[in-house]
C-alpha cells in the first residue's frame, strides 16, 4: 500500500498560524502509559466490532470521523463501570478500575467534544455550499463504488509541522482503483485542523477528494513521479502547478468562496 498524503499547508494557511483554538488536545502524557496499558487490555477485551459498526452506519458517504471511536470508548465506560460495581471485584481490583475509569471519561469526553465540533462544520458547511456537499456526498471510485468520506476536524493540527489539512492516498491492497483509509477499503479519511478558516480548509480538501477517488491509481503514478524523488517537503505535495488534484482544487475554491460571499 502507498504510504501517501495530500498535505495542505504553509502556501495556502499561513494566515491561521497562532490562531486561538477551542478543543483539548485528545492524548495523554507519558507518565499515564501504565493506567493506558491496563485501559488497552480492557478496550480490546470489551471492543465492539468496528467493522460491523461501519457498514452499519449512517446512509450518508459524508461520514464524522471520531462516530466509530466515540461508540467504541462508550461501550468501554460502561464495561469499566459494570466492573467496578461487580460484587466479584477485589478491593485492588477498583482502585485499578477506579483509575482507569476516570481516564476513560476524560478521554470520552473529550472524544464528544471533537465529535460534536466535527458535525458542526459539516452541518455549517452543508448550508453554506449543498451543491459541492453533495457532490463529495455521493463520491464513486473509477469503477463505481460508493466510497465513504471520513472528516476529522483537529485541535491543535498543524501546529507542528504546518499542515492544516490533509486526504490520505491510499490504495487497497487488492484493487488499484479502490481507495481505502485506516476506515478501510471504499473510504477517504480528511483531516482538517480546528481554525477561523475551517469551513475553507474542508472545501479544499474536498477539491481533492473529487479528483482523486475516481482517478486513484492514475493519480497516485502522478504523485509517485511528481513527488517521489523531488525532495518536496510534505507540505507542498499535491499543489505543483500542474498536479490534476491542486488544480481541482482551484476550481473548488473558487466556486465556493463566491457561494460564500452570496451566502446559503
Ligand atoms: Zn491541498
Amino acid at each position: 500500500m502507498n504510504q501517501h498524503v495530500v498535505s495542505c499547508g504553509m502556501q495556502i494557511v499561513l494566515f491561521i498560524l497562532n490562531q486561538p483554538t477551542t478543543m483539548n488536545d485528545t492524548t495523554f502524557s507519558n507518565n499515564k502509559r501504565p493506567l493506558l496499558l491496563a485501559l488497552a487490555w480492557s478496550f480490546f477485551f470489551l471492543l465492539p466490532p468496528i467493522k460491523a459498526y461501519n457498514q452499519s452506519a449512517s446512509q450518508s458517504n459524508i461520514k464524522n470521523g471520531y462516530e466509530s471511536e466515540l461508540v467504541q470508548w462508550n461501550h468501554q465506560l460502561k464495561g469499566v463501570s459494570y466492573a467496578l460495581n461487580s460484587s466479584k471485584t477485589t478491593p485492588c481490583q477498583r482502585k485499578v478500575l477506579t483509575k482507569i475509569l476516570k481516564y476513560t471519561e476524560v478521554y470520552r469526553n473529550q472524544l464528544q467534544k471533537s465529535y460534536d465540533r466535527t458535525s458542526e462544520v459539516l452541518r455549517t458547511f452543508k448550508e453554506n455550499d449543498p451543491e459541492l456537499f453533495e457532490q463529495v456526498n455521493n463520491i464513486r471510485d473509477k469503477d463505481g463504488n460508493v466510497t465513504d468520506v471520513y472528516i476529522k476536524v483537529i485541535n491543535d493540527y498543524g501546529a507542528e509541522n504546518g499542515i492544516y489539512g490533509s486526504t490520505n492516498l491510499n490504495q487497497s491492497a487488492h484493487d488499484i482503483d479502490a481507495y481505502t483509509s485506516p476506515y478501510g477499503d471504499y473510504s477517504v479519511l480528511v483531516k482538517v485542523a480546528e481554525c477561523p478558516k475551517v469551513l475553507s480548509l474542508l472545501a479544499h480538501e474536498f477539491g481533492h477528494v473529487i479528483y482523486q477517488v475516481p482517478n486513484l491509481a492514475s493519480y497516485v503514478m502522478y504523485y509517485q513521479q511528481a513527488y517521489g524523488a523531488s525532495g518536496n517537503s510534505i507540505t507542498g505535495r499535491g499543489h505543483l502547478p500542474d498536479d490534476p488534484s491542486h488544480l481541482s482544487v482551484k476550481r473548488v475554491l473558487k466556486s465556493f468562496h463566491r457561494k460564500s460571499r452570496k451566502g446559503p
